[in-house]
């Protein structure tokens, strides 16, 4: 077995992959595409760990998951609760993995952390039923005058869609 202070060996140049990296940079993670899946998870478990209305998954087989830099800063939360266990950057925080007990053979990696194509489009949703009210759904946007580069949703505009709900 690998030792964890040992980074992995970058993939062979024939097998397509897709690299990613933590904020700081200290954690850089690869895996063999076409991911297995994609999807966008509104849990609040997932909202909490991003700090975030939802976060965006692709699936990794583990076979096809590495770390290859920065193993060593790499720390685990595991929710006894959930039997999920989380791994982030210890130095900037960034979430870098999610991975479930009764999934073993699958590594789930923020899609945020590409920056190049992961052969598959999130099409699938976990727990739509917690979908935020505040999430942004691609309303339509104007500048706001005085301050460039804000745009936002002029208020007293209809809500589109059933798919708002309150739910604080
Ligand atoms: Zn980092």
């Amino acid at each position: 077995m690998r030792k964890a202070t040992e980074a992995a060996k970058p993939r062979a140049d024939s097998e397509a992959s897709a690299v990613g990296q933590c904020l700081c940079g200290a954690v850089e993670i690869e895996i063999g595409t076409p991911a297995r899946w994609a999807w966008h998870d509104h849990s609040a478990a997932t909202r909490r760990a991003h700090g975030a209305a939802y976060a965006t998954y692709v699936g990794s087989w583990r076979k096809r998951f590495r770390v290859t830099r920065g193993a060593d800063e790499i720390t685990r939360f595991k929710d006894e609760t959930t039997g999920t266990t989380r791994s982030f950057c210890a130095r900037c925080g960034t979430p870098l993995a999610y991975e479930r007990a009764r999934s073993a053979h699958m590594v789930n990696v923020p899609r945020a952390l590409f920056t190049t194509r992961t052969g598959r489009e999130p099409r699938y949703h976990i727990a739509i039923d917690q979908l935020q009210d505040w999430t942004y759904l691609g309303e339509a946007l104007v500048p706001l005058k005085g301050f460039p580069g804000v745009v936002w949703e002029r208020p007293n505009r209809k809500k589109r869609g059933p798919a708002r709900r309150v739910s604080g």
